[in-house]
């Protein structure tokens, strides 16, 4: 029987899954993952999940018995550990083998180390990372009020840890070698109003400044302080917790160790296909070709692992393949919703409609009077028609971009 093979049970690999049938695959379809839980969605895990008000069985992006229904061969805890392209089998953990006819890599990443020099992170109790559920759960019983929470890294998974122990009555210290937060993703005015919304709420940050390295309590299993230089001063922060959010690093291992073609995620076209046809690859660890940004990108961001998925499955049927739309992302801290669509990266004006004191405000990106991004906050009616003219790359008059009383419907 024909088999589809799917590398990496998360939101890309459960979406491959479920879509290949909805689209009418007919064949085995086998789903290896090795965490121990069914697909699950990570966005709350930052967020509701960490506060304790999403409960892990609404993480799960389908109920376990819709594999079951769609036939779709569930295997969690497994590890894949070698892909055999002449063979065209992929080698498990135990050593047994799966054979395909195709074969989709899902793996997405893991969260990017901080070097310690000559410090053991598995041994630190109080260190965390976050992108697992296991992970959430090691550090919940850290978050209790009074407590100090040292924050490494203010992106996106940072700022929403650090609203979540705020709303828990942690304190919390971001520290970051950037100059502003979210620098790699936002402008300058957009990284101020987060910024200030954080400090509002009595965050401090530290920015830019280096970590040195940490001090440890007398056993070595936790971290006590935190060292930082700032200003060419080198200072000691105590911390109870500490919680690491520098970036991702894409699972390409898998791939590389199989001759398959990497760069930054595994290279593929834009019917998903990587070097060898008959392997795929999707979501966070595949590097695709972007017709909207004109060059080869990575995403990070559950819309992308979603429409890559479907475009893969659309693939393995030979089906034409749906357009992927502008890249789009939110993100929530204080139960306040940023959406984001398009990459900002060359922008030369930045246009803000609505206001920032009152948190409800469009932050417009133009390149040469094209309309590239947009970052928009308490505002979703602006985001459906931001996402559609970012998607025309529509010229737009900044002043009537500005102006709250054009309808941006009419623009473009
Ligand atoms: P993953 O979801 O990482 O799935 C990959 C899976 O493959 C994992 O389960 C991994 O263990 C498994 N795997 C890897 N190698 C192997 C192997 N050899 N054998 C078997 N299994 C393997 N995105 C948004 O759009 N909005 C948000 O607000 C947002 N918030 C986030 C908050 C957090 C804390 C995190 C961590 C991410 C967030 N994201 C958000 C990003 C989003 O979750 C990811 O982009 C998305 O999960 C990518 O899906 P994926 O399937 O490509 O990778």
């Amino acid at each position: 029987e024909e088999t589809v093979v799917i590398v990496g049970a998360g939101q890309a690999g459960g979406e491959v899954a479920t879509s290949l049938r909805q689209q009418g695959y007919e064949g085995r379809v086998v789903l290896v993952g090795d965490e121990a839980h069914p697909p699950y969605q990570r966005p709350p895990l930052s967020k509701g999940f960490l506060l304790g008000k999403v409960q892990l069985a609404q993480l799960y992006l389908k109920p376990e018995a819709t594999y079951e229904r769609f036939n779709i061969a569930l295997k969690l805890g497994t590890r894949v550990t070698a892909v055999e392209r002449e063979a065209r089998e992929v080698v498990l953990h135990d050593g047994s083998r799966l054979a395909y006819d195709k074969l989709v890599l899902a793996t997405g990443g893991r969260a990017r180390m901080l070097e310690l020099p000559g410090v053991d992170p598995y041994k630190l109790g109080n260190l965390f990372y976050l992108r697992s559920i296991p992970d959430v759960e090691g550090m919940r019983s850290h978050f209790v009020a009074g407590k100090h929470l040292v924050l490494i890294g203010a992106g996106y998974v940072g700022l929403e840890v650090a609203a979540a122990a705020v709303q828990l009555g942690v304190q919390v210290t971001v520290i970051d070698v950037a100059p502003r937060v979210l620098s790699r993703v936002t402008g300058p005015e957009v990284s101020g109003f987060i910024e200030g919304v954080h400090r509002d709420r009595g965050v401090t940050f530290r920015m830019p400044a280096t970590v040195k390295g940490v001090t440890l309590d007398e056993a070595g299993e936790a971290v006590r302080e935190v060292v930082v230089e700032q200003d060419g001063v080198e200072e000691r922060i105590a911390a109870d917790v500490v919680l690491v959010g520098i970036g991702l690093v894409p699972n390409t291992e898998l791939a590389e160790a199989a001759g398959l073609a990497v760069d930054d995620g595994i290279v593929v076209d834009a019917l998903a296909q990587t070097s060898d046809p008959r392997v795929l690859a999707v979501g966070d660890c595949a590097n695709q070709p972007s017709a909207y940004a004109g060059r080869r990108i990575r995403l990070e961001s559950v819309p992308n692992a979603m429409e890559h998925a479907r475009v893969a499955a659309a693939t393995v049927l030979g089906k034409a393949a749906p357009t992927p739309a502008v890249p789009w992302f939110w993100s929530e801290q204080y139960g306040m919703r940023l959406q984001l669509v398009g990459l900002s990266t060359g922008y030369d004006r930045c246009v803000v409609r609505g206001s920032m004191e009152n948190r409800a405000f469009s932050a417009f990106y133009l390149a040469d009077g094209h309309l590239i991004a947009a970052d928009v906050v308490g505002r979703p009616a602006d985001f459906v028609a931001a996402k559609k003219l970012v998607a025309a790359k529509a010229v737009l008059d900044p002043a009537a971009l500005a102006d709250e009383n054009v309808a941006l419907a009419t623009l473009g």
